[in-house]
């Protein structure tokens, strides 16, 4: 597979962008490929090399690089009568409309741009609205590029994660660990008080792909009851993803106070969005208090291809298709890896997934659990699944990066470039996809 164009535009990149790449995950070594165009599953690279996307984009993409013909000619005809205006327009009121017909705790919505915007506003609300600083996050969740919730260390040392962000800021941030109710319930009892949310991932999306143990998330449900503070799920990877129309909030039967979008509620252009109990999401200005606005906020073009993307899933198989393709490749990966040593675990849920190159407790353990791992607790190899943010962090995420990365890349399949990041099934992929990518897999490892 020859790469040249690659590696020159990825020399011209670094003259002009910081790192040659304006999102940090998109960094490969010793380069990316770029990308010239997308094609149904596929995405062709400037030399002209096809792969099979499992990245789409990192969630946003359902339906591969082939949306559906309403949403093409959505976008085109309000790009082209507009393409926005800075007043209101109908179609963010259309798209609100859906998601509160839908989405269990939502009844409102304010729309932003990214995933990142949405999280900080709700943060802000959270605080406005309950009077307290304190946010509760998992180790090994991400809320995007935001001060808040780039924390790393342990009680009474947390500190930021990135530099230039204030100390002082980190004060206000307790990570916990994922799935853990005693430590959550113990940070309760010292700090109830003062906690405005928990914000969480229903299922950490970005530590692989985690799955709340039975009972955790209810427990997370309670305790912000009983301290009077929010829960706030952020699903701007799981929205639309993870229990199709409902969300993953759906699937769990366990509803939060506020809940964060983005990715698929934007049909492929920048989205995010803030949703909730009407009673908090109008703390947000011009009705309350808490200051939230925006330029780009609603915009039509990303509007209308969230809203036809929607639409389109609602009258059709779409979660039925992307989610049997996703349990026909987890359960084909379980089969793959149980003969390979050294030990991995599948890990996903609906039509996310991914290998993590671990696994937890004793190795001599040869049930399989029916189609990878779904964290329940009656599979047989239940123990063995990554539990938490620290499980993964545990993996050889080196191996992952540095070899077998390249080498699935080589066998034409695009897959997220780390350890952490899961992979999304679209729309545009079909079982012989899956079937070759299944090929691949057992031909790298
Ligand atoms: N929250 C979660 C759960 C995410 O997965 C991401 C992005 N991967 C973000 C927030 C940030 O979203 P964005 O990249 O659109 O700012």
């Amino acid at each position: 597979m020859h790469h040249d164009e690659s590696r020159d535009l990825y020399d011209r990149a670094l003259s002009v962008i910081p790192g040659g790449v304006n999102s940090t995950v998109r960094a490969i070594d010793p380069y990316p490929f770029f990308v010239q165009r997308g094609d149904g599953a596929h995405v062709v690279d400037a030399d002209g090399n096809r792969y099979l996307d499992f990245v789409n984009a990192y969630g946003p993409l359902l339906y591969g690089h082939d949306p559906p013909e309403q949403v093409q000619s959505a976008i085109q005809s309000y790009s082209a009568e507009g393409p926005m205006y800075g007043a209101p327009t109908e179609i963010e009121v259309e798209l609100a409309e859906f998601l509160a017909r839908h989405v269990p705790s939502v009844e409102m919505t304010r729309f932003v741009n990214s995933g990142t915007e949405a999280t900080v506003s709700a943060v802000r609300l959270a605080r406005g609205y309950t009077g307290r600083d304190k946010i509760v996050v998992m180790r090994g969740g991400y809320h995007g590029a935001q001060e808040t919730t780039l924390v790393e260390g342990e009680a009474g040392h947390v500190h930021p994660s990135s530099a230039g962000i204030p100390a002082e800021f980190a004060q206000h941030t307790i990570p916990v660990s994922f799935n853990d109710p005693e430590e959550i319930t113990h940070v309760f009892e010292r700090h109830g008080d003062d906690i405005a949310a928990v914000l969480t991932e229903p299922v950490l999306g970005n530590t692989a792909t985690i799955l709340p143990v039975d009972g955790y998330l209810e427990t997370l449900r309670e305790l912000c009851d009983d301290h009077g503070a929010l829960l706030v799920f952020d699903e701007v990877m799981t929205g639309f993803r993870v229990g199709g129309l409902q969300c993953a909030q759906g699937k769990f039967g366990v509803t939060p106070d506020v809940t964060t979008f983005a990715k698929i509620v934007g049909g492929g252009f920048p989205v995010g969005a803030i949703g909730g109990k009407a009673e908090i999401m109008e703390q947000f200005t011009p009705s309350g208090e808490v200051f939230q606005a925006g330029t780009f906020n609603g915009h039509p073009v990303a509007m209308a291809a969230g809203l036809e993307y929607l639409t389109y899933a609602a009258e059709h198989d779409v979660y039925e298709h992307v989610n049997r393709l996703g349990e026909r490749l987890r359960s084909g990966l379980t089969d793959i890896l149980a003969e390979k040593e050294p030990t991995y675990t599948v890990v996903g849920t609906d039509s996310m997934f991914k290998v993590v190159f671990s696994r937890r407790g004793p190795d001599d353990l040869t049930d399989q659990c029916d189609s990878g791992c779904r964290q329940r607790a009656d599979c047989p190899r239940f123990d063995h699944c990554p539990k938490n943010g620290a499980d993964v962090q545990a993996a050889e995420t080196n191996r992952y990066e540095r070899v077998f990365w390249h080498e699935m890349k080589d066998e034409g399949v695009f897959l997220t470039p780390n350890q952490f990041e899961s992979c999304f099934i679209s729309y545009a992929h079909t079982e012989a996809d899956i079937d070759r990518t299944l090929e691949a897999y057992d031909a790298v490892l």
